[in-house]
Formats: structure tokens, sequence, C-alpha cells
């Protein structure tokens, strides 16, 4: 037999796509596994998505990642949903097998397990969440699906947190309730987990802070970012300077990546070396 020459091919279909960094964390795992993968990022526009989805297939590609404007658009172009994507609405992992289309949504697990490595369990606890867009509605469902008694969803437009606080009434059974955000927000002082899942802070905008008073902040609270570039963000500084844990979104990015390859591959990715990787990318440290 001759060398094989072949590779599985996995990746990530956005618009825009070129500052997205996955390729870089997703390729240091499957070195260091030592399979044949590898990880393109592709841009596809909103018209395309069909024939992209229909082109995995043709290519027997493995699977893909969707990141805007596709997580909710390919719905439509799939085979199948897992329970969990199916009550988020979103897709952010498809799986191919045997000709068919499977739909998966990584993007909360990976922030779960960035919880758990922190030691910091959730079953029973009040969690208040700012911001109800993709990645929110992600969280919402795995925090509610580990066991937290309150969820307290804080968001600008009231059509968004109403649309995420009815999908979290329908499918479970926890105390749940919107506030609409429009001015500066006081934390309860009964929240044990604070999770800014906004776009505030994300780069460019690297000195955008939530409107929030800060001085509401406790050291019994956990504060957790999910902006991945840069992560330590001024809500995270301010969460600091007040003795509270603070948990980044780098993590979640390299987390929810573990989980995507799982499903692609069978294998679990060293999340230690990807970490490495992205540190090294960025310049930075990085929580995991
Ligand atoms: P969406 O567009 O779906 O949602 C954005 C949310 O942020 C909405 O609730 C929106 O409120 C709110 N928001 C945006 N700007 C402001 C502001 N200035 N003041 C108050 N609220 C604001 O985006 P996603 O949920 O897909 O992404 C959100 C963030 O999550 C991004 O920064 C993304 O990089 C990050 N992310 C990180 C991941 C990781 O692995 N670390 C994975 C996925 C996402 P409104 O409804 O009022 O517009």
């Amino acid at each position: 037999m001759g060398k094989s020459y072949r590779e599985e091919l996995v990746g990530v279909f956005g618009d825009p796509i070129d500052e997205n960094p996955t390729v870089v964390v997703a390729q240091t795992a499957f070195e260091k596994l030592g399979i044949p993968y590898r990880y393109v990022t592709v841009n596809v526009k909103a018209e395309d998505l069909e024939a992209a989805m229909r082109g995995l297939v043709a290519m027997n590609f493995k699977g893909i990642h969707l990141t805007i404007p596709h997580k909710v658009a390919v719905l439509p172009y799939l085979d199948s949903l897992s329970e969990e994507a199916a009550i988020m609405g979103a897709v952010n992992t498809v799986v191919v097998k045997d000709g068919e289309l499977r739909g998966e949504n990584t993007d909360g697990k990976g922030f779960m397990k960035s919880l758990e490595n922190a030691g910091i369990k959730c079953g029973g606890k009040k969690v208040t969440m700012l911001g109800a867009g993709g990645a929110a509605r992600a969280i919402a469902v795995e925090l509610c699906r580990a066991g937290i008694d309150e969820l307290v969803i804080v968001n600008r437009s009231k059509k968004r947190g109403r649309d995420l606080l009815g999908t979290i009434q329908k499918n479970f059974g926890l105390k749940a309730s919107y506030r609409k955000w429009d001015c500066m927000m006081a934390v309860d002082e009964d929240t044990d987990i604070l999770v800014n899942t906004t776009n505030i802070g994300l780069y460019p905008d690297v000195d955008a802070r939530p409107d929030i008073v800060f001085e509401s902040i406790t050291d019994r609270m956990t504060v957790c970012d999910v902006i991945p570039n840069h992560p330590h963000t001024q809500l995270l500084k301010e969460a600091e300077k007040r003795g509270a844990r603070t948990l980044d979104g780098l993590g979640m990015l390299i987390n929810q990546c573990v989980e995507s390859i799982y499903y692609w591959t069978g294998e679990t990715a060293d999340a230690g070396s990807m970490k490495a990787a992205l540190a090294r990318e960025y310049g930075i440290d990085v929580q995991c």
C-alpha cells in the first residue's frame, strides 16, 4: 500500500470569517491527536449557504462549524437536530454521516466545560444573564439542563429577551424572568453567576463596559464573559477588583471546539495544547 495523501475535511462557514481563529485551535488538536484532518476557514455568503451545505456531502466533509450569519439560517438544510439544538433554535456544529447532515450546538457545552474545569457547580444557583442572542440561548439552555435554580435575563431589546424567556419557560420548570435593560442595572445581591453574552467589549471596542452598577458585584459571585478577543474585558477587570471569581471567553472557545472535534472524529482533543496555541497566537495568557 502506498502512502495516503488524502485528508478528512472539516472547517467553518461564515461571513465575515477572516479573523476567526478556530483553525489555529482545531489544527493544533488534530496534530496532537495524530489524525489527518484539515480545518478550512471558508467565506460563505448568506445566499450560498444551501449550496455550500450540499457541497459538504459531495466533498465528503466530516462536518462544519457555522458562525454569523448561518447558525439559524442552516436549519432548513439539515436532516436531523440534537434535542438541545432544537430547543436553542441554532446550530454551530454540523456532523456529516452516511450522507446526512445532523445539527448540534456546542457553544453552551463549551461554556459549561469552562465552569466545570474551574470547579464551579451550577446546580441550585441563581444566574443573571446579560444578553439574549445566539450565545445567550445556547448557554441558557445548557445552564437549565444542568439544574440551575433561577435565571434572570437582562436584554436591551424586549423581543429577544421575551423570546428567550418563552423558550426557557416552555422547556424547563425553573424560575425565570426578563428585565428590560435600558439604564444602569444593579446585579441582584443573591446572584451566584453573572454572565455577559453580549458583544460589549469585543475587539475593536475593547474598552466598552456594560451598563451595570459595578459596585453591585460582590466577592460571592462568579462573573463570566463570552468575549474571546480580547478576553480580559472591562467587566472582568471590574469583577476582579471586587473579589469575584472570573471566567473569560477563550476557555469557552477552546472547549466548544473540543466538543465539536469529538462529534467529528470520536476523539477527545487536548484542550491544554489548544489553549497554548491560542495564547501564542494572541500573545496572551488563557484560562481554560
Ligand atoms: P447576537 O447578535 O445573536 O446577540 C447579541 C446580543 O448582545 C443581543 O442580546 C444584543 O441585544 C446584545 N448587545 C449587543 N450590543 C449591545 C449593547 N451595546 N448594549 C446592550 N446589549 C447589546 O450575537 P451572538 O450571541 O452570536 O454573539 C454574542 C457574543 O458572543 C459575541 O461577542 C461573540 O463573539 C461571542 N461568542 C463567543 C463564543 C465563544 O466561544 N467564546 C461563542 C459564540 C459567541 P439586543 O437584542 O438588544 O440587540
